[in-house]
């Protein structure tokens, strides 16, 4: 579409500052006002140059004495500085390894200068190399505040910065939106705060602005907090406003059938979380339920009694995984599961083209099909439902930010909205559940079926492979199967990894007679589907993979798994591909094949992993570990959603900002408008994604 141009001033070119500033996401006052100092350098005092002590970092003043560049050991620019206050015998050498025409200029001798560094004992005295230095003139003032130093890029100078800054926090509009009462009573206002952590006084506790301990990190924390409790509250009253279809649940209905026809037992924990989705189904306001437990402790199960209660009132129900390989395992499970009970299943991925692809479509929309399984296919514009009720998701977190935001459209465009039960194998731990997931009601599945034994996982270096692949002889040799699965699938010229292919190579020729495969991202769909399908089957005795595998596949007879370069992955990724072996009464084992030398986290991320096998335990660590992002995958889209308050340790401010978000909703629900507005702007949507 063509349309004008709007009238803009933006075609003067930008400078490369200008341009810096936009791409650290520094374009409003208010952006620029909470961006805040890594540390502050200290120019509100001088110390004589008699006074230095080595390693102290301080700020003198000076008059050159002698300027010169030396050639040897290196060339060097050498200064020799004598204080400026007093007549002191003890000139302070100054050394730059690197330096212009104009460092000359300023400190040539004779120039009255301002020098900042750390004072190191050199073979001549004391020394400064590389310090900061100005020319300056005699009784000019000292700085009345410490100096910010701001986290920053190569094209972005300090000085141009911090006037950036500066005239952000002067203009930006920082006035008290909360009504008193709603803040912690001991905490300064917000620009107050921010005033103080840009300018504070040279007599602050250090300490206390960098563990971010101090009133005013905490009034910036207890604001962030606040409006994200808020939003999420606020998206919780906007769903109990809305209308869903009501599901009974009907006695001798296709439920009981479905139970009575599976070949085991629910657990306790299921029969729980069933009937908790049960209740919200029969509610006329829309269930938004997430269902947490651990691999294999048989959601898929849950999903499809909940199904099965949606379908009985005439209703269809969407389940959506994010992999094709995944949707294909729910596919075969549900249709064993829910054909024998009369109910059509159709299949929906982006491989399906043609006329099975329109032939499924109309099924959908005619409302013959009253399950539709797939991946993010199923929310593609094309596919109307006749009578959509329900919504599964699994794994939700893996699906991209524009899938979610689809989704929630596609779920919204009729007179009555869905049902929605998200499912994931990746336990929030409370703080964030607290947070990010306040909106979310949870049934969590804490009981794996019984008969299982849990898998013992192992730590092998690399140069034991030959000892891990003559383990792998003997499981196929006893009729298990084996996942092995490696980080990348091609040669990369920066990582050292070992490549899928040369692994597989490898497998196949140390293990003759065996059928081993190979599965990577880049394959064709149906290469993938033959591949997998033939390791399920049991026909294939070692898969060699990537990581598409990584969640949900189900091969109860898999008992060894191998991960090479273990130290290259997540933990909470190692635990959900541990999750893919022991899976039936077999005793099975996890290696985890590592590469020496092991960065400190990956140390922490490996013991965890011999250490426990809860998922619980697991989430908790990797919280610890690595931060929240893991959790929200795209809720965050790129950019840490909580850039001030830290979840590890702010719970007691959690706690007090959920008090509050509560009671201003109900007493002052403009004045919430605008602190969501002021923190969230436009990240609002992404947040209900
Ligand atoms: P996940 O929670 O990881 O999605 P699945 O739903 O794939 O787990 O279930 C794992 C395996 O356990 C499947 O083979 C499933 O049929 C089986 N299963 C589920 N519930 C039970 C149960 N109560 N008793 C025995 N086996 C079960
Ligand atoms: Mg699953």
């Amino acid at each position: 579409m063509a349309e004008a141009a709007p009238p803009s001033n933006e075609n003067k070119p930008k400078s490369a500052p200008q341009r810096a500033l936009e791409k650290l996401g520094l374009t409003r006052d208010i952006d620029l006002a909470l961006h805040l100092p890594l540390r502050y350098e200290d120019e509100t005092q001088l110390t004589p140059i008699a006074a230095l002590r080595d390693g102290d970092i301080a700020q003198v003043e000076g008059v050159v004495t002698d300027s010169r560049v030396q050639f040897r050991p290196r060339r060097q620019l050498v200064v020799k500085l004598h204080d400026a206050w007093n007549d002191d015998p003890s000139d302070l050498v100054l050394r730059f390894l690197h330096f212009y025409p104009s460092h000359q200029k300023t400190l040539a001798e004779g120039a009255r200068v301002r020098v900042r560094g750390e004072a190191r004992g050199g073979f001549f005295g004391l020394e400064m190399v590389h310090p900061s230095f100005k020319a300056v003139n005699e009784g000019a003032p000292l700085a009345r505040a410490l100096t910010p130093v701001y986290p920053s890029t190569a094209q972005l100078p300090q000085a141009y910065l911090r006037k950036a800054v500066a005239s952000g926090l002067a203009h930006a509009d920082l006035g008290e939106l909360l009504p008193p009462g709603s803040v912690p009573r001991q905490l300064p206002t917000l620009r107050e705060a921010l005033n103080f952590l840009h300018h504070p006084a040279p007599d602050v506790s250090l300490a206390t602005l960098e563990d971010h301990s101090h009133p005013a990190w905490q009034r910036l924390k207890f604001e962030e907090l606040l409006a994200q409790q808020l939003s999420q509250l606020k998206a919780k009253l906007e769903r109990e406003r809305q209308r869903a279809p009501a599901f009974a649940l009907r006695a001798g209905g296709l439920q009981e059938k479905l139970l009575a026809a599976l070949p085991f037992a629910l657990t306790e924990a299921q029969r729980r979380v069933v009937e908790e989705i049960a209740r919200d189904l029969g509610r006329e306001t829309p269930m938004h339920r997430l269902l947490q437990g651990d691999v294999g402790s048989g959601k898929t199960v849950v999903a499809a009694l909940a199904a099965a209660i949606a379908i009985e009132e005439g209703w269809q129900c969407a389940l959506m995984a994010p992999t094709e390989i995944l949707a294909e395992q729910h596919l075969r499970k549900l249709v064993g599961w829910l054909t024998p009970l009369g109910i059509t299943v159709a299949w929906l991925t982006g491989s399906r083209k043609g006329k099975a692809r329109a032939q499924m479509l109309a099924q959908v929309a005619s409302g013959e099909a009253a399950l539709v399984v797939g991946t993010h296919a199923v929310i593609q514009d094309q596919v109307e439902f006749a009578k959509l009720g329900l919504a599964i998701i699994d794994e939700q977190h893996r699906f991209g930010v524009q899938q979610r935001l689809a989704l929630r459209s596609k779920l919204q465009d009729g007179p009555l909205e869905p049902h929605t039960l998200m499912m994931s194998a990746t336990p929030i731990p409370r703080t964030l559940a607290m947070t990010l997931f306040a909106d979310l009601d949870i049934s969590t599945i804490d009981e794996l079926p019984p008969g299982r034994t849990p898998v013992v996982t192992k730590l092998f270096a690399e140069d034991k492979r030959d000892a891990v692949i003559a383990r792998i002889r003997d499981e196929v040799a006893a009729g298990r199967q084996v996942y092995w699965v490696c980080p990348l699938i091609e040669e990369s010229e920066t990582l050292d990894l070992r490549n899928a292919t040369a692994t597989h190579q490898q497998l196949y020729e140390a293990l003759p007679g065996q059928m081993v495969g190979l599965l990577h991202g880049r394959m064709p769909a149906a290469e993938k589907a033959a591949v997998m399908s033939l390791f399920s089957g049991g026909q294939m005795g070692v898969l060699v993979s990537t990581t598409v595998i990584e969640v949900g596949v189900d091969v109860p007879n898999a008992s060894l798994m191998v991960i090479e370069h273990a130290e290259r992955f997540g933990l909470s990724q190692l635990h959900q591909l541990r999750g893919r072996v022991g899976r039936g009464a077999v005793a099975s084992v996890c290696v985890l094949l590592y590469t020496t030398p092991l960065s400190d986290t990956a140390k922490s991320r490996l013991k965890a992993m011999i250490e426990t096998t809860d998922g619980f335990e697991i989430a908790r660590r990797d919280l610890e570990i690595r931060g929240p992002g893991e959790f929200f995958g795209a809720r965050q889209s790129g950019a840490p959603l909580l850039r001030f308050a830290d979840l590890a340790e702010d719970e007691p401010l959690l706690r007090l900002a959920r008090a509050a978000a509560q009671a201003l909703l109900a007493q002052h629900p403009q004045a919430a408008e605008r602190h969501i507005a002021r923190w969230l702007g436009s990240k609002t949507d992404y947040l209900k994604a």
